[in-house]
This record gives structure tokens, C-alpha cells and sequence, in this order.
């Protein structure tokens, strides 16, 4: 399915240019606009899926191998040093287009990281009783 309104849907199947990288049936892999870094791309599935938990599992299951295709050729290409696969699920996760998509983004020798977090020191009762909860609701 399509969204009349989702630019992504636009983009992967052709209706608004874009610089694109790949495409078979299922996907269009296009350069970001606005990248972390020279070469960040996204993988577009060609159908509509809001997120992660909205998408297709057979979709699903050719994601990683698409994206692990982009990542050494943005190596290749570019002399990246490695990569980063992001993908963001609701917009406090920082998910802003809500068409499901895969950031690959090249990484550089001696370039600032671009996906950090600070890690927290929950106590081992802490990690017990978060790991229940999630548990409980798998
Ligand atoms: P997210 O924040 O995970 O939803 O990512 C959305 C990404 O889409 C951002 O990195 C934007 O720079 C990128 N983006 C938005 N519109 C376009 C567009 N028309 N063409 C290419 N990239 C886009
Ligand atoms: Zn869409």
C-alpha cells in the first residue's frame, strides 16, 4: 500500500527524484539530504509502513542484507572506515518522516561519532526488574 501523502512513498516509487543508490522490487535506496555524513544514505521500502512494528516481515528480513550491501560500498567507494545502521521508531526516538527507513551512514577515520549515548550504572536490582517488565510484555 501507498500513503497519497507520504513524500517517501513519492521518492521510492519514482514520482519525486532522488539521488538514488540501489532499487529492485521491493526497495529504493536514495542519498539523505541532509547527511550525518558524505554518503548517508536510507533504504525506502517501495510500500507504505509507518515504523518498524508496522512492517512487512518479509520486508523485514531483506533489510539487513541491503543494508550490510550499502555499507561496504560506501567503504569502497568513499574510504569510510565503517558505518552506522540507524533506524529511528517514533518521533521521541527522533523518527521524523513516518515512512519505516534505514539510515546507513559512513563513518571516518578521526571523525567525531556520530550515534553516542552516555551509559548510565543502573544497580543489578535495576537491571532485574527493567528486564522483567520487559519480559512480561514480549
Ligand atoms: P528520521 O529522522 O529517522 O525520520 O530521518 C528522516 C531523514 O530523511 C533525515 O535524515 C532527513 O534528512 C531525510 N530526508 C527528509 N526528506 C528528504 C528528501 N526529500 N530526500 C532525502 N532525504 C530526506
Ligand atoms: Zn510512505
Amino acid at each position: 500500500m501507498k500513503d497519497k501523502d507520504c513524500i517517501f512513498c513519492k521518492i521510492a516509487n519514482g514520482e519525486i527524484p532522488s539521488t538514488t543508490l540501489y532499487e529492485d522490487e521491493d526497495f529504493r535506496v536514495i542519498l539523505d539530504l541532509g547527511p550525518g555524513s558524505k554518503g548517508h544514505a536510507l533504504i525506502l521500502p517501495k510500500e507504505h509502513f509507518r515504523d518498524l512494528n508496522a512492517l512487512d516481515p518479509a520486508v523485514a528480513a531483506k533489510v539487513l542484507p541491503l543494508a550490510a550491501k550499502i555499507g561496504a560500498a560506501q567503504m569502497k567507494a568513499l574510504g569510510a572506515a565503517g558505518y552506522n545502521v540507524v533506524q529511528n521508531n517514533g518521533t521521541e526516538a527522533g523518527q521524523t518522516v513516518f515512512h519505516f527507513h534505514v539510515h546507513i551512514i559512513p563513518r571516518y577515520a578521526g571523525a567525531p561519532k556520530i550515534v553516542t549515548w552516555t551509559p548510565g550504572s543502573p544497580s543489578k536490582e535495576e537491571l532485574a526488574e527493567t528486564g522483567s517488565r520487559i519480559r512480561e510484555a514480549l
